[in-house]
């Protein structure tokens, strides 16, 4: 799958912000050649994609809620528990898009990227973007880095050259892009919105959204909305996000900064926001995290062969035994993910089930991650992973007749269906950023109501 890169439409009613910076240094851009390498222990083609696989894994996600799950839920008390832990939410760790690394002494990009969990060849793909990102490979205690990851690739990265200028690399169409940002660079809002005739990229793109911008849009509602299947004629979107220009000439697009998707009646809005200490996430107009703190399925592009059920009869002990967790198939090697964050609890052997993972996650739940080919280096008892960061890799270790992934989601010890388990939303806006956010997304939703109504009123429903 490769699309042309299409620039984004000239701002309808820019709204100038001044960044309070210089002069323009360099605009690198890459050919995207490098994210094109297959990745070590990916065994799945459409991994390797640079532009795809962030909505793959949604759609992956969402296709396969649908699949018909059998075996009960077990214990009558499941409500209640499912309740508490959604009560419990505020104390699920933050599965923010944006971290802020404080760079401690001594310390390089690859020691940095590594505890993120980006994939090696990330620094690689970085540095070779030349001119000022150079400067990463001198890196100064107390330096701050704020790094976007989705799965195990950097989309986005920025850095305070000095106190005037700021280097910004975000993903596009075609790779890693690098902008030295200065005073003579602005960024300018603008609006657009579109309905949907045939799919999110061909309307997406018709209302002049970049690949990119589209790619992110699935992204934000990806836990609400399973584009691959609700997507009805006549469902609507609207983006809010800004563009860089130096002077007249455009150099990028820049963030969604709000967005809203009318699937099927029911209407979604987020708002980006970014509290003081610089973590930036998506939140309803209201404060509550779009995200959710699981994502449902540990990895992409794979079937379910044995779902849930308390009364299976076993494929090789050939006696009625419960199976308390969800089967993906898929080949040797595919990675497995980290379905929320958390911290790492057991990495070894369990008799049948092989190499295992296991993961706290807070609030009283964990999750098992069975028949790994290996683990994933770097990574031991008590590591901090993140939601969707790579733990390990597809094997038939333990007592497996073929390759696959044995994922368990254990609520207070008490084993759940991974099909159908309620997932906490990840947390909303802190108490203390409520009031700015407050104002932040008035702002953003009065632009999402003027690209609407410019929408409403060129379309040819209204002109008769
Ligand atoms: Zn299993």
């Amino acid at each position: 799958m490769k699309f042309d890169y299409i620039p984004g439409a000239s701002p309808a009613r820019p709204q100038r912000r001044r960044l309070g910076l210089v002069a323009v240094l360099g605009l690198s851009v890459t050919a995207g050649l490098i994210q094109l390498g297959v990745r070590e222990g990916s065994a799945v083609a459409g991994n390797s994609q640079p532009d795809s696989s962030g909505l793959h894994q949604n759609l992956a996600a969402s296709a396969l809620e649908t699949n018909s799950a059998a075996g009960g839920q077990g214990g009558a008390d499941f409500d209640g528990i499912i309740q508490t832990a959604v009560k419990d939410a505020l104390t699920v760790p933050e599965a923010s898009q944006w971290t802020t690394v404080s760079v401690k002494s001594g310390q390089s990009l690859s020691v940095i990227f590594d505890a993120l969990g980006l994939a090696h060849d990330e620094v690689f793909s970085l540095l070779s973007l030349g001119g000022e990102v150079q400067r990463l490979k001198k890196l100064n205690a107390g330096d701050e880095l704020h790094i976007r990851v989705a799965d195990d690739r950097l989309e986005g990265l920025t850095y305070a050259l000095d106190e005037r200028r700021t280097l910004e690399v975000r993903r596009g169409d075609h790779g890693l892009e690098a902008v030295t940002l200065t005073a003579e660079i602005e960024r300018h809002s603008t609006e657009v919105a579109g309905e949907i005739r045939d799919s999110l990229f061909l309307d997406g793109r018709r209302a002049k959204l970049s690949d990119r911008l589209i790619m992110e849009l699935a992204d934000i509602f990806g836990y609400d909305i399973d584009f691959a299947q609700d997507l009805h004629p006549g469902d609507r979107f609207a983006v809010v996000y800004d563009q860089l220009y130096k002077g007249n000439k455009k150099l990028r697009d820049g963030d969604i900064l709000a967005a809203e998707f009318t699937n099927q009646g029911r209407k979604l809005r987020a708002v980006r926001f970014t509290t003081p200490d610089g973590n930036t996430a998506y939140y309803t107009p209201q404060g509550q995290s779009l995200r959710k703190a699981f994502i449902r399925t540990p990895v992409d592009f794979a079937r379910i062969s044995s779902p849930f059920n308390l009364r299976r009869l076993h494929p090789i002990l050939h006696t009625i035994r419960a199976h308390k967790g969800t089967d993906y198939a898929a080949g040797t090697g595919t990675p497995i993910k980290a379905t929320g964050d958390g911290k790492i609890s057991f990495q070894g052997k369990k008799s049948g089930y092989g190499n295992v993972v296991m993961i706290k996650h807070g609030s009283g739940v964990e999750t098992l991650y069975a028949h790994m080919s290996r683990f994933r280096s770097g990574l031991s008892v008590g590591s901090r992973v993140r939601q969707g960061q790579v733990i390990g890799y597809v094997g038939n270790s333990g007592l497996a007749t073929a390759p696959h992934l044995h994922y368990e989601f254990r609520i207070d010890g008490i084993h759940k269906n991974p099909m159908t388990v309620p997932l906490p939303r990840a947390n909303p806006v802190d108490p203390r950023y409520m009031a700015r956010f407050r104002t932040d997304s008035a702002t953003m939703v009065a632009a999402l109501e003027r690209a609407d109504t410019r929408l409403a009123s060129a379309s040819p429903a209204n002109k008769k």
